[in-house]
């Protein structure tokens, strides 16, 4: 789910170092990529398809790698890692195209989220994530927060 997956790029950014935009960017890419190729436009049968294959993620940190070089390259694989292996608890189509998966039909955006919100373990751990990712960014997230305050209070 969503939250889960930007907690952890966010934990990723503060423990692992890496650039905040790509590895949060690259955190919900396979999903943004599947869910609105399979529950958007229906042209794919499952929401974990392309998006969630090893090959998409070395052609997508290529790619990064080309237009924004090797460190936000990085930034973007650890992200893009850890929204897999965040999906790992169920199946992830890891090396297709080259070997050949089963795909069930996803259910719809709102049936999935139904799923997610009335299953207690996945529920227990994307809020434990999302506390975790929250104090670890408390000081960076207190600044954001507190400038359009103090620009308020200059006035
Ligand atoms: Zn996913």
């Amino acid at each position: 789910m969503l939250f889960g997956h930007l907690a952890v790029s966010a934990l990723a950014h503060r423990y692992l170092k890496v650039e905040f935009v790509p590895v949060m960017v690259a955190g919900v890419f396979p999903d943004i990529v599947d869910k609105t190729l399979c529950q958007g436009l229906h042209w794919l049968p499952s929401g974990r398809m392309l998006g969630h294959t090893l090959l998409a993620f070395a052609f997508s940190t290529a790619v990064v790698g080309l237009i924004w070089g090797k460190r936000t390259a990085w930034s973007w694989a650890v992200g893009y890692l850890g929204h897999l292996l965040g999906d790992a608890y169920s199946e992830v189509p890891w090396f297709y195209p080259f070997v050949s998966y089963t795909f069930k039909p996803s259910p719809d955006l709102w049936e999935n989220l139904l799923k997610t919100l009335l299953n207690p373990v996945q529920m227990t751990v994307e809020i434990l994530l999302t506390i975790w990712a929250v104090v670890a960014l408390r000081d960076p997230i207190f600044q954001l927060l507190s400038r359009p305050v103090s620009r308020i209070m200059k006035k």
